[in-house]
């Protein structure tokens, strides 16, 4: 008997492609607008977390006091009422707000395609977030202990496992990505287990490759973690390869190409495109991690239209870190049009 895979095209997934369609509109309309039309909400909701990875960017800012519940679901209805589009909801741990399924409701409710980032501990013991989740990204870097060790919590790849086979029984309609970290922590023949997993699992698999804010000294434990250009053109040449063999890899050959090429500067529009609002309400400017602007007591609204945000935003495309860690990359090559970008993004929206 042929099973049906969770993956394959549905009535929920049209969903998706509003979403991208909606993103490569706004995109255009923004870049004819000197005022940025961020259409990507993306909120730190706890910055606590019961891991302690070496590769965490937001190790040394754990201590500070979390936005309450309220404070959430307004910047959520507000969000969804100004226009944007979609949310990531991340930590920290964010599993470890026990209030978390209502922010989650309240981006649904606010008609935000709504996406989630969680290291997976808490997959089975606070579940509920999934009701109006559409797409969940879980950590997993390798396989068994070695998952373990590279997060520092013994039993976490069990845990990751059995949360995403719950999940994949009791939330039907939710998109299940295990996000790989790509580090010198893992070997690729660590990776390929990661990629044979998501196979048999029948689960989606995107590769994020950290790399540190160079002038930072606080990302030094980062900068430690990050395999040079040369490394990772390597296993970006294999990974490729994975995907072309079929393996359900969704990074984009315009990413994987740019980091086989061992680039290392493009055109940045990320803050343009997604607004990062950190744990206690405050907007860090991307490329040194400084709070500029708060939107703690301040509709949403106002703050998009501050010309302290307006400048800063508009900055982004002068900055020369080139963050291959996140969907940067891909969404900039949206912005500009570029062709190769476009053309990846559409086959992914379409396998
Ligand atoms: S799971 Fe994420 S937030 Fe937690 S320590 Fe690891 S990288 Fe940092
Ligand atoms: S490259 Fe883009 S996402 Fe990275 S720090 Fe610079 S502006 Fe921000």
């Amino acid at each position: 008997m042929i099973t049906k895979s969770r993956n394959e095209m549905s009535f929920e997934r049209l969903k998706y492609y509003r979403h991208l369609g909606g993103g490569a509109l706004e995109c255009i309309a923004s870049r004819l607008s000197k005022t940025p039309k961020p259409l990507c909400f993306s909120l730190m909701v706890t910055s606590k977390c019961n891991c302690n990875c070496d590769f965490c960017f937001w190790k040394h800012k754990k201590e500070n006091e979390d936005m309450s519940t309220d404070e959430i679901v307004r910047l959520l209805t507000e969000a969804g009422q100004i226009g944007y589009l979609d949310s990531i909801l991340w930590g920290g741990e964010p599993l470890l707000r026990q209030d978390f399924d209502q922010i989650c409701k309240a981006s649904h409710d606010a008609g935000l395609y709504t996406k989630i980032a969680t290291n997976g501990w808490f997959l089975e013991t606070n579940p509920d977030f999934a009701k109006y989740t559409d797409l969940m990204f879980v950590s997993l870097d390798a396989i068994g202990k070695a998952h373990d060790d590279i997060r520092h919590l013994p039993g976490i790849c069990d845990k990751v496992m059995s949360g995403i086979e719950y999940h994949k029984v009791h939330s039907p309609k939710m998109r299940i990505y295990v996000c790989c970290t790509v580090s010198a922590k893992t070997e690729f023949e660590q990776i390929k287990e990661v990629a044979q997993y998501c196979k048999e699992a029948d689960i989606l698999l995107y590769f994020t490759v950290n790399k540190s804010n160079q002038t930072l000294e606080e990302a030094q434990n980062v900068k430690e973690t990050e395999l040079e250009a040369s490394q990772l053109s390597e296993i970006f040449v294999k990974i490729k390869d994975l995907k072309k063999q079929g393996y359900p890899i969704r990074n984009s050959y315009y990413f994987m190409d740019y980091i086989i090429a061992k680039k290392n500067y493009y055109e940045c529009h990320w803050p343009r495109i997604a607004t990062v609002i950190y744990s206690n309400g405050e907007m860090l400017r991307c490329y040194d991690r400084e709070p500029f602007i708060s939107v703690k007591n301040r509709p949403l609204k106002e703050v998009i239209k501050d010309p302290l945000f307006i400048e800063t935003v508009n900055k982004c495309k002068d900055c020369k870190l080139a963050c291959v860690g996140n969907y940067a990359l891909d969404a900039s090559g949206l912005w500009k049009l570029e062709w190769p970008a476009i053309k990846s993004l559409m086959e992914i929206a379409i396998t």
